[in-house]
């Protein structure tokens, strides 16, 4: 059985801590699915489809990742893909809460699912989706904080 994580988000944008959780994600499963969540209320910035094309031509050549886009309950559309493990990341002491929290209602709605947290590596503790949303939008270049291969066409 192939053992696969689905790393849920909004990545608006991916960030290189996102990539870093993927690839050390695929240190402990063999499959990570990025999922991107959306909702009709909440476009975000960078369109969900947009996210998702990018996303899936960065990682074009790695079979052990796969890209979705989803709007439903997270647990409830990891039990849809036959996958147990949900991958999150922790950057500070400020994510805990909220990653807590978010483990403990999963865990309410589907015992059969675990959350498995990875530390952010202290280099790219710092960088979060919000922070490149707003230097784009005071035109500062956000590229550094994208990994390697991953253009938007915004
Ligand atoms: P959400 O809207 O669900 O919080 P995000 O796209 O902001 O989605 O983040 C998805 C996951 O990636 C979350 O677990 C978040 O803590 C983690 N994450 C975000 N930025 C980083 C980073 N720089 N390093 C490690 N993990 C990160």
């Amino acid at each position: 059985m192939i053992k696969a994580a689905l790393f849920p988000g909004s990545f608006d944008p991916f960030t290189r801590g996102h990539a870093d959780i993927v690839s050390r994600g695929l240190r402990l499963f063999d499959h990570v699915m990025i999922a991107v969540g959306y909702n009709e209320q909440k476009k975000g910035w960078i369109p969900v489809e947009e996210r998702v094309r990018a996303l899936r031509e960065m990682y074009k050549e790695e079979p052990r990742v796969s890209v979705v886009q989803y709007n439903t309950l997270t647990v409830d559309f990891a039990r849809e893909r036959g996958i147990h493990f949900i991958l999150r990341g922790l950057r500070t002491h400020k994510d805990y809460e909220y990653e807590l929290g978010m483990a403990d209602v999963n865990r309410r709605l589907n015992p059969g699912i675990e959350t498995v947290v990875l530390f952010s590596e202290p280099d790219l503790a710092n960088i979060s989706s919000s922070v490149v949303r707003e230097l784009a939008h005071f035109g500062h270049d956000i590229q550094e904080f994208l990994p390697a291969g991953l253009n938007y066409q915004i």
